[in-house]
């Protein structure tokens, strides 16, 4: 429903040195103005960045987010992984899990990226979980079929609308500066919802649903404005801060 606060959110992925903080001061101080009465704005920078990040952001109505966590929540012999609670610990609020880079790149399963956001939900931090098709996927219709198994497998019984937010992100879309039509994504995220009802009823009704893939200065507007279109989640062009900014502005 249209009374859902937008988010917009960036992913910078493995982007961003310590040159790039004036980036996100520079987002912070945008975010600070009017609008922020009606929407929220978050970065997802590297996790060598987030508690610089996290630092510099303090007073503003900039949250930051880490990129993915560990599915075991606190410590152990995982070199390399970080956990929800280091996530916390650096005072960041989000953390996205499965995104199709990890879920290709690590052959990470439906099941694992649910075991990632219960590690979230331990922590008290909010898991961005993403789910979307293949272009092989969509040429063969199963578009429908594979997220609702994606979103069956990906969110715990006890997901709400406090500790999730759902990012649709057409795999083929993504980094491809190729979007779906306005219309399929409304049938999209209006099937999503629909589904996010028939499992946690009423509940399911506030979950934030975001759309992801190639959105830009020149698009958002377009793409923020579909019914069920709760937000963005923004690749490339969330790590300058003009790009995500005037994203930011499309709510205007
Ligand atoms: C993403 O990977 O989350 C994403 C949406 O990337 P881009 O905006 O660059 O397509």
């Amino acid at each position: 429903t249209s009374d859902i606060r937008p988010l917009v959110a960036g992913n910078w992925k493995m982007n961003g040195t310590r040159s790039s903080l004036d980036q996100i001061r520079a987002i912070a101080h945008g975010v600070s103005g009017p609008l922020s009465r009606k929407l929220d704005a978050l970065i997802c920078p590297p996790a060598t960045l987030l508690y610089v990040a996290t630092t510099l952001t303090v007073d503003t109505r900039l949250m930051i987010g880490a990129q993915d966590c560990h599915q075991k929540a606190r410590t152990g012999a995982h070199t390399g992984d970080i956990s929800a609670e280091m996530i916390r610990d650096c005072f960041a609020t989000h953390v996205i899990v499965g995104h199709s880079e990890r879920r290709q790149e690590y052959g990470e399963s439906n099941h694992r990226v649910l075991l990632k956001a219960r590690a979230a939900y331990d922590q008290g931090l909010t898991a961005i979980i993403c789910i979307g098709e293949t272009r092989e996927e969509r040429a063969e219709g199963r578009t429908m079929e594979v997220l609702h198994r994606q979103l069956r497998g990906s969110l715990p019984d006890d997901a709400t609308a406090a500790n999730t937010i759902i990012a649709y992100e057409p795999v083929w879309a993504i980094g491809t500066g190729q979007t779906p039509r306005a219309d399929e994504v409304a049938k999209v995220h209006a099937r999503i919802r629909a589904d996010l009802v028939a499992r946690f009823g009423e509940g399911g009704e506030t979950i934030r649903l975001l759309y992801g893939g190639s959105v830009n200065p020149g698009n958002a507007k377009e793409l923020l404005g579909i019914p069920h279109v709760n937000g963005a989640l923004i690749g490339g062009a969330s790590l300058k801060a003009a790009d995500f900014l005037s994203i930011y502005h499309a709510y205007e």
